[in-house]
């Protein structure tokens, strides 16, 4: 059997690791459009803000160990533009000579990913306005900033998103001046206010200009962006970086039969089987099931695009597993900040009219007697009625991250706030309280 995969990082290169052990026999062609195979997308805004020294730190495995240690006919700047899914064909350009190409497949894996959303702003194509999603996105930035063209003081980040967010602090930590702008009233749109008030705090504590609810209109400068124009005003600018969000690479999707679905990702089934046959899809350019909503959503992370491909590749050798779904897990780093959440949100249960009702504390994260105990803020969100947990939201310095995993976990297995109570967690006095912060919270709902 012959497999082509479409796109060659997280959900593409999982899918062919998994064919190449799980069967034999097969032979996979990779067709990935730039000229990087499997690399951290979620490492770039540190090579950027210097802490990790380059983009070659990021890539996990090159073009070359594919072909040579794992027999992969792994191809790059070959980019599918159709796929003819009655004959079973996808046609490209080979962008190193210009040249179309035509290949047959007996299995196909579309693992496009996604790009970052530019909306049609007037002056958008000033030098010295970015996004952030690829090596090259990347390597343009630094060069941007350490090649002369401009000597660069103030940084401006329209989103504020993870990624809008993680590229604050980074600038920072290079000495920028740095102004988020956000259409909505508060950073970190995922987190309630009272939530991201926190951030908003750390922000402002970091000289962080925040211009929350207003909208940009365009660009101005010559040939070199100099003033991002918004609703309210101009801001100076030496730097644009747009965060406002990415939208599934699905392009060609309709024309061969392929049934999209919420926010434009393709609609796949558990095994990541599209509409058509013997058609695949995994990762950013996908759909994924949301076990608290109860149905398909668009959660575009590194996470799920690794899972996802996983499962697309043991399917296509026929090996059936199923992809078990999400629960809106995430953490990210800002400042001295670990903001956590899983789950719903309060205003996002509201918004599908569930009844719902939260609880939100303050707690240490050790024992509040051992030296250097740390504040972190906690809530839970659950059903009314039920107790049933629906979400939950930390923000604090230290031992963010375990518990949102413990209360991530409790969501997978539908707990109710008292099972969360009678969960046998670790405790020591320099690792956490006899009552875990999870737990203070879950007791105090009556
Ligand atoms: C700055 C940044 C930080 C992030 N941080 C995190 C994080 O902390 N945690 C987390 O879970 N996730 C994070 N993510 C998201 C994570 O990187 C993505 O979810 C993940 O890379 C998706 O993998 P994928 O394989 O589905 O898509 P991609 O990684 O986008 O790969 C798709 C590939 O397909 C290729 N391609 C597209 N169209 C074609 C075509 N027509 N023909 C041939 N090839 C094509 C592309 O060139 C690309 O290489 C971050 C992303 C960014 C940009």
């Amino acid at each position: 059997m012959h497999f082509i995969i479409i796109g060659g990082d997280a959900a593409g290169m999982s899918a062919a690791m998994q064919i190449v052990r799980n069967s034999t026999g097969h032979s996979i062609t990779v067709l990935e459009k730039g000229g990087n195979y499997s690399y951290g997308q979620c490492g770039l805004p540190y090579v950027i803000g210097g802490k990790i020294e380059s983009t070659n730190k990021v890539i996990a495995r090159t073009q070359k160990e594919f072909q040579e240690k794992y027999g992969i006919d792994a191809r790059v700047f070959h980019e599918v533009k159709s796929i003819d899914a009655t004959q079973k064909v996808v046609t490209g350009v080979n962008h190193s000579t210009g040249e179309t190409f035509d290949l047959a497949y007996d299995r196909l894996l579309i693992a496009t990913g996604a790009s970052p959303v530019v909306p049609n702003w007037e002056g958008k194509t000033l030098q010295g306005i970015f996004t952030l999603k690829t090596i090259p996105d990347t390597e343009e930035i630094l060069d941007y900033l350490y090649k002369g063209y401009r000597d660069i003081k103030d940084v401006t980040i329209i989103g504020g998103g993870y990624i809008g967010i993680e590229m604050a602090e980074n600038f920072v930590e290079l000495g920028k001046n740095v102004t988020i702008i956000d259409r909505n009233e508060q950073l970190a749109g995922i987190f309630d206010r009272e939530l991201a008030d926190l951030v908003h705090d750390e922000a402002m504590k970091q000289n962080i200009k925040l211009r929350l609810g207003e909208t940009v209109e365009g660009f101005i400068g010559e040939s070199f962006v100099e003033y991002v124009k918004t609703d309210k005003g101009e801001i100076k600018t030496d730097l644009v970086l747009i965060a406002v969000g990415v939208k599934p690479n699905t392009e060609f999707s309709k024309e061969a039969g392929i049934v999209t679905g919420v926010k434009g990702a393709i609609q796949v089934n558990s095994c990541m089987q599209t509409n058509v046959k013997d058609i695949f899809a995994a990762g950013d350019c996908a759909t994924q099931f949301h076990r608290i909503k109860e149905r398909d959503d668009y959660i575009p992370l590194g996470t799920h695009a690794n899972k996802q491909g996983q499962i697309a590749g043991l399917n296509m050798v026929n090996l059936h597993k199923t992809f078990k779904g999400v629960v809106g897990t995430s953490v990210m780093k800002f400042f001295d900040l670990t903001l956590g959440r899983t789950g719903l949100s309060e205003k996002e249960a509201e918004g599908l009219n569930i009844p719902v009702a939260s609880v939100a504390i303050q707690a240490r994260d050790i024992a509040g007697y051992y030296p250097d105990a740390k504040k972190m803020t906690v809530k839970l969100v659950y059903h009314k009625e039920t107790h049933k947990l629906l979400g939950g939201q930390i923000i604090g310095e230290r031992g963010v991250d375990k518990r949102i995993d413990v209360l991530s976990t409790s969501l997978f297995h539908s707990m109710t706030i008292e099972e969360l109570v009678d969960l046998d967690l670790a405790y020591a006095p320099p690792y956490n309280g006899v009552w875990d912060p999870i737990q203070q919270a879950a007791r105090r709902v009556k």
